[in-house]
């Protein structure tokens, strides 16, 4: 379903008096009293707090007030001697180096991830196959890592933050942000939901996929639903799988299912499928649905033959043997943890623009990506060191922290970083979506090709590594 939204809303001002009340509205009614902060950040998810914790280490921002906006109560923490948490995200080499500059790896490291040393990713209608291993690119294909425990290592940091404040139980209801003409005479103001208002210098939008801050931008945005949904969940495994460090995903006609290793004996799954198949399989008693999921890594489906003959040929002509003798079947799965089945509606959503005068977006607020190739979260760190730097400059040159000049050098930064990896992400995903035979034998010899060809491997590995 492809959704092409616009919207101007431009909500009036309220008088309200605020609990902590420091300065006028410069654009409000004179009655209007809203405490001000330089930057104010809706959304702590992944992305708003890392972006907080950034912002609070660079040194340019120490005389900044920085205030971080959270729908959501207050986090709760996280145990890493209790059970694996079911949502985790494959973390690339770019995103730990920034966890690295914001002090946040030493704790992650202290508690737990795995490493991934290798991927395997394959076919079920051909044998085509890729592996990607640490000795493509010198390093880790990726480290799994559990969401809750990223939030608390950067919750960590947060707290021993003076520039910053966090507000729970914070949820924005309107936005109102400075027309260009004015921009450098107006602030942008907010107003949460328990009647609190706000204004600042900045206000960025990481409020996700469904952000207000975006709707109030006015860009356009191009989404799709794909009509599908990732199933999650932690599951235990049989004792023969070895330090378990590979990561394995295969492309299924509903979609790609595959293992995230979290330890020895446990990964996490990430099953993308039709919403009907996604619902039944969550259903599913757990001895049925671990059986449905080892089935599915190895279950024949309908062979393409032309596909799987012209495989063949190009693995002699590059002397390799077949492809289906350097498949690896993932460990057996036995079993799944209680209550860790959840399910996520999957989609793709571009904002047209990352910045106006006086705000600017990052993360899902202002893309979101099909979870096959692990970049969602990874595009949105990304943003993160962007925007600090760009606001770094900015600070340093004495320009104002909403100039939409300096922001548009933020958005081109991404835009020439994200745009290709989302273009990529979406391709495979209809790339894979289809059992359609000339579609099949295209897939598999490109597949195949980059398989046989360590330069467009190492080329693709470093484009997902960032
Ligand atoms: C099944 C699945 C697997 C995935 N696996 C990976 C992976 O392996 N690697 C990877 O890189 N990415 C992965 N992703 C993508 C990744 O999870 C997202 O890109 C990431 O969580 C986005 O983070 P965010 O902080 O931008 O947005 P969100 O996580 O959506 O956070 C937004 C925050 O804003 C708050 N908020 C919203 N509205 C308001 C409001 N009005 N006022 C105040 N607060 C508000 C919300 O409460 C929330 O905390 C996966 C996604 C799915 C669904």
């Amino acid at each position: 379903m492809f959704v092409l939204l616009r919207r101007n809303g431009v909500l009036a001002a309220t008088p309200k008096l605020c609990r902590i009340s420091t300065r006028l509205l410069s654009s409000g009614t004179a009655t209007d009293r809203s405490e001000h902060f330089d930057i104010i950040i809706g959304g702590g998810g992944l992305v708003g707090t890392t972006l907080a914790a950034a912002l609070a280490k660079n040194a340019t921002f120490a005389t900044k007030r920085v205030l971080l906006l959270e729908g959501a109560p207050e986090f709760k923490g996280f145990n890493a001697s209790g059970p694996y948490q079911n949502r985790v995200s494959a973390i690339n080499k770019n995103s730990i180096e920034l966890f690295k500059s914001i002090e946040v790896w030493p704790l992650i490291e202290a508690a737990r991830f795995k490493s991934v040393k290798q991927m395997q990713v394959w076919e079920s209608h051909s044998d085509a196959l890729i592996h990607f291993q640490d000795n493509n690119f010198a390093s880790d294909v990726a480290c799994i890592i559990e969401n809750d425990l990223i939030l608390d290592a950067v919750y960590t940091r947060l707290k021993e933050a003076t520039n910053v404040q966090v507000l729970n139980k914070a949820r924005i209801e309107s936005v109102r942000l400075p027309k260009d003409a004015q921009a450098n005479t107006n602030t942008s103001e907010l107003k949460l939901q328990d009647g609190r208002s706000f204004t600042c210098d900045l206000l960025i939008g990481a409020d996700g996929a469904n952000s207000i801050v975006r709707k109030e931008m006015g860009v356009d945005v191009f989404s799709l639903n794909y009509e599908r949904m990732g199933l999650v969940a932690t599951l235990d495994l049989s004792d023969d799988g070895g330090d378990n460090s590979v990561a394995f995903q295969r492309f299924l006609p509903n979609g790609p299912v595959a293992l995230l290793p979290l330890s020895p004996k446990q990964s996490s799954l990430v099953w993308s499928t039709s919403v009907s198949h996604a619902k039944q399989l969550q259903a599913l008693p757990p001895a049925e649905f671990v059986d449905a999921l080892n089935e599915a890594f190895c279950r024949q489906y309908p062979r393409v033959e032309l596909a799987d003959k012209a495989l063949q040929a190009l693995n002699a002509f590059f002397g390799h043997t077949s492809a289906q003798n350097q498949l690896q079947y993932p460990p057996r799965v036995t079993g799944v943890q209680t209550g860790s089945r959840a399910t996520f509606p999957l989609g793709f959503l571009h904002a047209s623009s990352y910045v106006t005068s006086g705000a600017a977006l990052v993360g899902d607020a202002a893309h979101r990506v099909h979870p096959l190739a692990g970049q969602g979260v990874n595009l949105g760190f990304s943003d993160v060191r962007y925007l600090v730097d760009t606001l770094a400059t900015a600070a340093y040159a004495g320009f104002k922290l909403g100039d939409k000049q300096h922001l548009l050098k933020y958005e081109r930064q991404c835009l020439t970083k994200n745009v290709p990896i989302m273009i990529g992400v979406h391709g495979l995903h209809t790339l894979y979506s289809t059992e359609f035979s000339p579609v099949v034998l295209l897939r598999s010899l490109g597949l195949q090709l980059t398989q046989n060809l360590p330069p467009i491997k190492n080329m693709f590995m470093r484009g997902a590594m960032g």
